[in-house]
């Protein structure tokens, strides 16, 4: 593996399932573990709203309704944050793509630098253990840990136990905006998962087996595909 750019041998990975499948969860624990890049497309949106960037103030209206933030507006911002160096040595994306468009955008634009996926880890989880999940979820504002006040409380309630930021809730998970978004999901994002199935990517893993057990089975999936990349193996 190349020492500077990661070359040819760096493992990419998107990781799919609807809101609150634990998708930003396991990210961030394999970046934890195993350097790889979390990729979060909502996270940096909420990180232009925040700032009040241009980006960040056409995108708010989409995100407070529940809705996609439009194409052009996504692909832009994903293209600039892959391009970074860090992104060079393997990634997994969280929340990207979510459209079939976006998902065709993106292996044109991994093709370009020679490159291609190597691996979609598909979360699944039922809608009523998804609309359990939604209701008590707290995140960081600054780092962007995930907290659930019923089953992974932070240590001190209120407080992140990673960077000691007050906690908040998305404004974005009141029941009517989760219903919402969960219908997009159905309708513009779960098709993704056959599309990749039918590329021979797609590894389906039950999202609710709890979360060490699915970072084991992840971690399966990212030592075969590493294998087949030759890059570092999980430690
Ligand atoms: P998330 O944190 O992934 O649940 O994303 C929060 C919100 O950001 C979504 O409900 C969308 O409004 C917007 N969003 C995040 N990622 C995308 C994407 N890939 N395409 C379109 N909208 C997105």
């Amino acid at each position: 593996m190349c020492e500077c750019c990661g070359g040819e041998s760096a493992v990419r990975m998107v990781l799919l399932g609807a809101p609150g499948a634990g998708k930003g969860t396991q990210a961030s624990a394999m970046q934890q573990r195993w350097g790889l890049v979390h990729v979060a497309s909502g996270d940096l949106l909420r990180d232009n709203v925040k700032n009040d960037t241009e980006l960040g103030r056409k995108a708010k209206p989409y995100m407070e309704a529940g809705e996609l933030v439009p194409d052009d507006l996504i692909l832009d911002m994903m293209e600039e944050r892959l391009a970074r160096p860090d992104a060079q040595s393997g990634f997994v994306l969280d929340g990207f793509p979510r459209t079939l468009a976006q998902a065709e955008a993106l292996d044109a634009r991994l093709e370009t630098m020679g490159q291609r996926l190597d691996a979609v880890i598909y979360l699944r989880v039922s809608e009523e253990e998804i609309l359990r999940r939604l209701s008590g979820r707290l995140i960081c504002p600054q780092c962007h840990a995930v907290y659930h006040a019923d089953t992974m409380p932070p240590k001190r309630p209120g407080v992140c136990d990673r960077c000691g930021t007050a906690l908040v809730q998305r404004s974005d998970e009141d029941p009517e905006v989760v219903r919402k978004r969960l219908q997009v999901y159905e309708e513009q994002t779960a098709p993704l998962v056959e599309y990749y199935r039918s590329r021979g990517l797609l590894h389906e893993v039950d999202g609710a087996i709890g979360v060490d057990r699915v970072l084991a089975k992840i971690a399966s999936i990212l030592e075969a595909a590493a294998k087949r990349v030759g890059a570092r193996e999980p430690q």
